[in-house]
């Protein structure tokens, strides 16, 4: 099996034990078949940006040992040589969506529209009284070029919105749940270019993913409800989506999603505490998969060696902080 898998965090903050999971999980599966893990900064919306973010998330990857191959585009996004190069960073390829959104505009898969936020506010508001889906109502789907030129020339701003078909399913795949089917009826036509010029986070990775020649997308499965918007996006493309593996949920003791409040959960809490970097990946990675033996206590080698997405659970793991500390003291 080819495979080249990617972390693609946001610098919103600590790195989440939920997020280390993730790339956990990316990472041992490049390893076991000799394929390359990469590190992508999703940086495309630049308010949420936290000040020292990447730092804190480079220097957590190195003490959990989670190393990335290789990193920056040398040019048009196509990775040109092997190395380690440092991470990938979306707000570097800003060239590379505008001109593959320039490419869904020209086929008529996408739209200028020039709805202010008031008028958005409404629309939403109305169709939340009458119990209806909120989304875009498609008011700016059919306007005639000259009518987009005299809008851009008076200096309105714009966003570039998907053009979803009506009343049409889209199907994928997903390594955990299995087929899901979702219809147009049921989707925003989503913003792809934002009025800053800066492409969303749907656009950006899809372009990134595909060029950069990613086999499996494994990430959390927040992420599972925006998936129809990118397999539709690959199929007006033209390109072959990759797989798909959305990762339950880490789950607190009482079942409810990890969250601060609760105490620890950045890997950089448990790095301060002076927990053993082997400890917590080793309990990580068994949040959410299990090994064929009833081993416990595994080294990053072995972990490499047994992973396998097939054993990956359906539901929710459970992070339980006495479970660490044991493991902490078997190293
Ligand atoms: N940038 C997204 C995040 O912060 C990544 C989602 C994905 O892996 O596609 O979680
Ligand atoms: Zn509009």
């Amino acid at each position: 099996m080819s495979v080249r898998v990617r972390f693609a965090p946001s610098p919103t903050g600590f790195v989440h034990i939920g997020s280390l999971r993730t790339a956990l999980y990316n990472y041992l599966l490049a390893k076991k078949h000799g394929g390359q893990y990469i590190l992508r900064i999703e940086d495309t919306d630049q308010s949420r940006y936290v000040e020292g973010a990447i730092e804190n998330l480079l220097e957590s990857m190195e003490w959990a040992g989670v190393h990335h191959d290789e990193g920056i585009t040398i040019e048009n996004g196509i990775l040109k040589e092997e190395g380690d190069y440092g991470p990938y960073v979306q707000s570097d390829r800003l060239a590379i969506y505008q001109e593959y959104i320039q490419k869904l505009l020209v086929k008529g898969d996408a739209y200028h529209c020039f709805c202010s936020k008031e008028r958005l506010d409404e629309v939403r508001e109305k169709q939340k009284t009458s119990g209806l889906t909120a989304k875009y109502d498609g008011h700016c789907r059919n306007l005639t070029e000259d009518e987009i030129q005299q809008k851009i020339e008076a200096g309105e701003t714009y966003v570039i919105r998907l053009k979803l078909p009506e009343n049409r399913d889209i199907a994928f795949n997903d390594a955990i749940r299995g087929k899901v089917v979702v219809n147009t009826d049921e989707v925003d036509d989503q913003v792809l270019i934002k009025s800053d010029g800066f492409p969303t986070y749907h656009f950006a990775v899809v372009v990134d993913d595909y060029l950069m020649k990613i086999t499996h997308v494994i990430r959390g499965e927040e992420w599972l409800p925006s998936t129809p918007k990118h397999a539709y996006l690959y199929e007006v493309i033209g390109w072959k989506a990759p797989e798909f593996v959305h990762l339950p949920n880490i789950l607190n003791t009482e079942k409810k999603k990890l969250s601060k409040r609760q105490g620890d959960v950045s890997v950089e809490d448990f790095k301060k505490k002076g927990y053993l970097p082997e400890a917590l990946v080793n309990y990580i990675a068994l949040i959410g998969w299990s090994p064929e033996e009833n081993q416990e206590v595994f080294s990053m080698k072995e972990l490499e060696e047994k992973f396998s997405l097939d054993r990956v659970s359906k539901s929710g793991g459970v992070f339980d902080v006495n479970k660490l500390n044991w493991m902490n003291n078997h190293y």
